[in-house]
């Protein structure tokens, strides 16, 4: 017999386990599946300074460990796990994790956010957290009076130029092409930022300098002829757009043309189904949001099993 939840939840980022906080302090002991990322985007950031409740900067992964320990306190069941399938086709839903186990969830939760596109590159990895960074929301106070790159043509890669600006010395936009795919208010915008640079048609083809174990620049190739050149920076912050994590949903709930879920509010097609944070935000994209938006989905799910049960 497979075990029967009230409230099951995927993803353990700030969206899931603010659910999980809520619905366990309903009674309802929610089983979270911490997924790949335990944690969430927060685990590869440093410094936090705009979650509200901290007077002094905490480090991301101890503002996820203590949000797991406050969950798991209030009554929340943690697994390692990642989900290998997921049966929204009748209620209760049928989740099977990666060591086999099946759980049948009254209520379901997905909190499976997103995560950033990263170059592909080794250096982009070795200095993540070292002057490499995909938000700069959450980093680019720490490059103040600074001289930083955005690679990206997108939206967010103007977004990111922009509030870049009012912090750092400078900031470059790479980008590989010589047109903007931003919309034309947000290009328009950034080309007339008298701090925002444009290297056209260069790729970063190398981040510099692994062996100092901190940014100092980077290697440019021209995408036109293939020809490098060296360029200094103090960071690197990498804007090319997000991946939301939905093939657990494909076919089963409706997605955008860039895969994140469409949903109302936190509320899925599927009755009994709910989804918070980046995972369908793609407009916030903040722990903060994310935690609101986790509250609303447990509230939410702790009313649907009061509505269906009385
Ligand atoms: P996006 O629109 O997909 O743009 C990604 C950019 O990164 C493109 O310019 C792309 O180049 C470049 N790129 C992709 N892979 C790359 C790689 N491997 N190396 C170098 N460059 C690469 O993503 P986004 O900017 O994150 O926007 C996503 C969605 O959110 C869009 O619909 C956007 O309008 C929306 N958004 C809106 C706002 C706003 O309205 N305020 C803000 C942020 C985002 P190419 O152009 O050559 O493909």
């Amino acid at each position: 017999m497979s075990e029967l939840r009230d409230v099951v939840i995927i993803g353990s980022g700030p969206a899931g386990l603010t659910a999980a906080i809520y619905a366990a302090r309903a009674n309802l002991t929610p089983l979270v599946f911490e997924g790949l990322q335990p944690g969430g985007q927060l685990t590869i950031t440093t410094e936090v300074e705009n979650f509200p409740g901290f007077a002094h900067p905490i480090e991301g992964p101890e503002l996820m460990d203590a949000m797991r320990e406050q969950a798991v306190r209030v009554g929340t069941e943690v697994r390692i796990n990642t989900i290998e399938s997921v049966d929204l086709s009748q209620r209760p839903f049928t989740v099977k994790a990666d060591d086999g186990s099946t759980v049948l969830a009254k209520t379901l939760i997905i909190c499976t956010g997103a995560s950033a596109k990263w170059i592909g590159i080794e250096s982009e990895v070795a200095l993540q957290n070292r002057g490499v960074s995909a938000c700069a929301t959450c980093d680019g106070f720490f490059f103040r009076g600074k001289d930083v790159l955005v690679v990206g043509g997108g939206d967010t890669a103007m977004e990111e130029a922009m509030y870049l600006t009012r912090m750092c010395n400078s900031v470059t936009v790479i980008h590989r092409r010589d047109t903007l795919r931003a919309s034309k208010v947000m290009a328009d915008r950034a080309l007339a930022n008298p701090k925002i640079r444009f290297e056209w048609n260069s790729a970063v083809k190398e981040i510099k300098d692994v062996t100092l174990g901190k940014v100092t620049g980077v290697v440019l190739e021209s995408t036109i002829d293939g020809s490098t050149k060296d360029l200094a920076c103090d960071g690197v912050f990498v804007a090319i757009g997000h991946q939301p994590n939905t093939g657990l949903f494909k076919d089963q709930l409706p997605m955008d043309a860039n895969g994140y879920l469409v949903t109302d509010g936190v509320k899925t097609i599927v009755d009994g189904c709910f989804a918070a944070g980046d995972v369908w935000d793609t407009h916030y994209r903040q722990a903060v949001t994310a935690a609101g938006m986790g509250c609303q989905a447990a509230i939410d799910a702790i009313r649907f099993i009061e509505a269906n049960e009385h």
